[in-house]
């Protein structure tokens, strides 16, 4: 269990955790359960035994950039920066979905990326896709709560307007900032706070099972799909079965097949913050891409946003 863990090394821990979760799932995006059973015996089997080549990131840690590169920026979510990140980091073959590719070509063009935000899928849509990038949120105002909640939805807004993907964001921000605050986390109340706070059964009942949830073998009753409903408690059951190990709980999250790159992103995310940097394995981080925006610029984001959060408690 985490003693001693600097909070810099959590802030590291976070991004890097979840750009090595995304690129290791991205290996497995589509798979069935079956299909991963008959591969791997286990979660250590997988971790022992990666694809072989470097570990290529997706559009959830290159979203999540941008995310914190706005953080740094203005020390809150500004919703024109925000968007100008999108725009500036995007490279549509980093996997972005279908509706997502939509709305950040039409920000990178000029054009009114809010009207196929609201009307691509009726009523917004309710994809992980807020989710996967808020990670950076929670670690920024990770000492209130209530600031989390709020601007975990400002993060959201620019692709995701239905409660339901903005929620999913609330929660995975949040259970980065509880993550990340505690040397022994009490699985109990983790997951009652993260369930009391959510306005949607969708989420509530889900997280207080999850909470009581035993055997990796029941992650799957979560589901492992690209709603924001079928994925985002998944990540953190995955982690409150393992909060004391990264590689099983990222090894787990992908086991399930399905949406691979981004269940394990949000899970690797909080156990990141959780464990720390020091707690990613060395073959699997060294393995991470390092060109631009790779794994030396992720390190450094999650440093300067470190120092953001410093300056604002000093
Ligand atoms: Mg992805």
């Amino acid at each position: 269990m985490p003693t001693g863990i600097c909070v810099e090394e959590r802030f590291v821990g976070c991004l890097l955790g979840l750009a090595v979760g995304d690129a290791l799932g991205a290996h497995f995006e589509g798979q069935s359960p079956d299909f991963m059973e008959r591969r791997y015996r286990s979660a250590t089997d997988l971790i022992d035994h990666p694809p072989p080549g470097e570990l290529w990131y997706t559009d959830d840690t290159q979203m999540a950039i941008g995310v914190a590169e706005t953080l740094v920026a203005c020390g809150r979510i500004d919703d024109e920066v925000l968007c100008s990140r999108f725009a500036a980091n995007y490279l549509p073959q980093r996997g972005y979905g279908r509706g997502a590719k939509v709305v950040l070509q039409a920000m990178c063009d000029g054009e009114d990326h809010r009207f196929w935000a609201e009307n691509l899928f009726e009523g917004g849509s309710f994809g992980n896709g807020a989710a996967m990038r808020v990670a950076p949120v929670g670690l920024l105002f990770r000492d209130d709560h209530d600031a989390v909640w709020e601007q975990a939805r400002q993060s959201s807004l620019p692709t995701h307007i239905h409660p339901l993907g903005i929620e999913g964001a609330q929660v995975i921000a949040l259970a980065v900032a509880i993550a990340s605050s505690f040397d022994q986390l009490d699985r109990s109340s983790f997951f009652e706070e993260l369930a009391s706070r959510c306005a949607s059964v969708e989420y509530s009942g889900p997280l207080r099972r999850a909470g009581r949830l035993e055997d990796d073998r029941d992650l799957g009753l979560f589901g492992n799909g690209i709603e924001a409903t079928a994925s985002v408690v998944t990540a953190v059951a995955a982690f409150g079965l393992t909060p004391d190990s990264y590689e099983e709980t990222i090894g787990n999250a992908i086991l399930l097949g399905g949406d691979t790159d981004t269940i394990a992103a949000m899970a690797g995310a909080i156990s990141g913050a959780y464990l720390g940097v020091n707690t990613i394995a060395g073959h699997l981080l060294n393995n991470l891409e390092d060109r631009k925006q790779g794994r030396t610029y992720i390190k450094q984001l999650a440093k300067n946003l470190h120092g953001r959060h410093a300056d604002a408690v000093r």
